[in-house]
């Protein structure tokens, strides 16, 4: 799960990050009412948005009295921001972070990662800051300084220090450089972050290091253990179908294509989607529906996927061990009565039960299209839909 960079600064603060002074806003006037709380000449209106590389389209404006705010905000409020990070569809604008404006003696790339090679968090920084950490890998590759964290003792201070000295930064700041990464560090640990970036960590003219930009994001399995990170949620940065999804306990990726999935287990699903493409489809989206599945939980998964309006038939594909094809069965068959559907519905079963997930799919008297293998199921899913296409006159007639 990922959180705004108001909220990651907050965060970071009580580890002892520092941090400029700045207020959230909801609206231009708020916006402005805060900047004359904050006092000074000179502030920076962010965009809170899940996705960096915000200044460049338009999301980080530096203003230097009330108007300019305003002006600012009402450009920011309810627009879409798109950036290399959020998808052509962007990221909405619904809050602003007002700070005081900060003057940059230099920038300094600092992110943590969960290294999985390492099984180790990993520490990179770079002299290159300000610069996304994609294009400062592809341009600047020799500027990167790593360092991984032995989790019996955590992040020493020579290690900090190593890297200030790697960073070339002046023996005055290393102290607060190294008490910067600290906090970084152990607000990572103790809740169970998966990233945290300050991109740019920054050197004032007056010896102080300040975290410019925070980002953290969390680990989505722990969250039932982290209930404050649990409610930093915005789920108007989400994909509002994976929303729907995450808040029914299925997982659920949205993609771009025709076919919607129902399958059971993460390679299950690859697979799936591989066959429909050799097939000449484009998978819409995939949802796993997990093990152990209940009539119920199946029919919930059918109509989540046929929620999402790009769906044009819809492939379910269950190898049940530890699932029933029965039950599966039972919940297609639930979900069909329900509300029927307008578009093919080719069902492949195999494993536990499957004769009688057979027969009750067969005794329904619903047109469910049967496969018995994965390579006829998606065939005939990608042919159902360029069929029903067809009779449609509508896009993929042609295909
Ligand atoms: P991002 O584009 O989403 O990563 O947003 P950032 O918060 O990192 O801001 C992008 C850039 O704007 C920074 O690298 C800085 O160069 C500049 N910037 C942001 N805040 C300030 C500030 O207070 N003072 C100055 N001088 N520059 C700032
Ligand atoms: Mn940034």
């Amino acid at each position: 799960m990922d959180i705004h960079e108001y909220q990651a600064k907050e965060i970071l603060s009580r580890f002892g990050v520092e941090c400029p002074p700045g207020a959230l806003a909801y609206s231009p006037e708020q916006a402005a009412y805060r900047s004359r709380e904050l006092g000074g000449e000179a502030w920076v209106v962010k965009a809170q948005i899940h996705a960096g590389g915000r200044a460049r389209a338009g999301g980080v404006k530096r203003c230097a009295s009330d108007t300019e705010i305003q002006a600012a905000c009402e450009a920011m409020f309810g627009a879409k921001i798109v950036t290399h990070q959020t998808g052509p569809e962007g990221k909405g604008i619904y809050r602003v972070y007002v700070e005081s404006a900060v003057e940059i003696a230099r920038e300094i790339y600092v992110g943590l990662v969960l290294d999985r090679s390492s099984q180790r968090i990993m520490i990179v920084c770079s002299g290159n800051g300000g610069m996304e950490i994609e294009e400062i890998a592809a341009e600047r590759p020799d500027s990167l300084i790593r360092a991984t964290v032995e989790p019996a003792v955590g992040l020493q201070d020579f290690q900090c220090r190593e890297i200030a000295f790697a960073l070339g930064l002046d023996p005055a700041v290393v102290q607060p450089f190294a008490r910067t990464l600290q906090g970084c560090y152990r607000a990572f640990r103790d809740l169970d972050a998966t990233m945290v970036e300050i991109n740019p960590m920054v050197l004032t003219g007056d010896g102080r290091v300040l975290a410019l930009d925070a980002k953290m994001t969390f680990d989505d399995n722990a969250l039932f253990r982290r209930p404050q990170i649990a409610e930093l949620r915005d789920k108007s940065q989400e994909d509002p179908r994976e929303c729907r999804a995450t808040d029914r306990g299925l997982s659920y990726v949205g993609l771009g294509g025709s076919i919607g999935c129902i399958v059971n287990g993460a390679g299950l699903a690859m697979a799936t989607m591989d066959t429909i493409k050799l097939a000449g489809g484009e998978p819409a989206n995939f949802l796993d529906i997990g093990g152990g599945a209940t009539p119920e939980r199946v029919a919930k998964a059918f109509r989540l996927v046929m929620s999402d309006s790009g769906v044009q038939a819809v492939l379910v594909n269950v190898f049940a061990g530890i699932n029933r094809c029965d039950w599966v069965a039972e919940g297609v068959v639930q979900a069909l009565t329900g509300s029927p559907v307008a578009v093919p519905v080719v069902v492949r079963l195999a494993g536990t039960n499957v004769k009688e997930g057979q027969r009750i799919l067969a005794r329904s008297g619903l047109p469910v299209i049967r496969a018995a293998t994965l390579n006829e199921a998606a065939e005939r899913v990608v042919g159902a839909w360029r069929r029903d296409r067809a009779g449609r006159g509508g896009p993929g007639a042609a295909a």
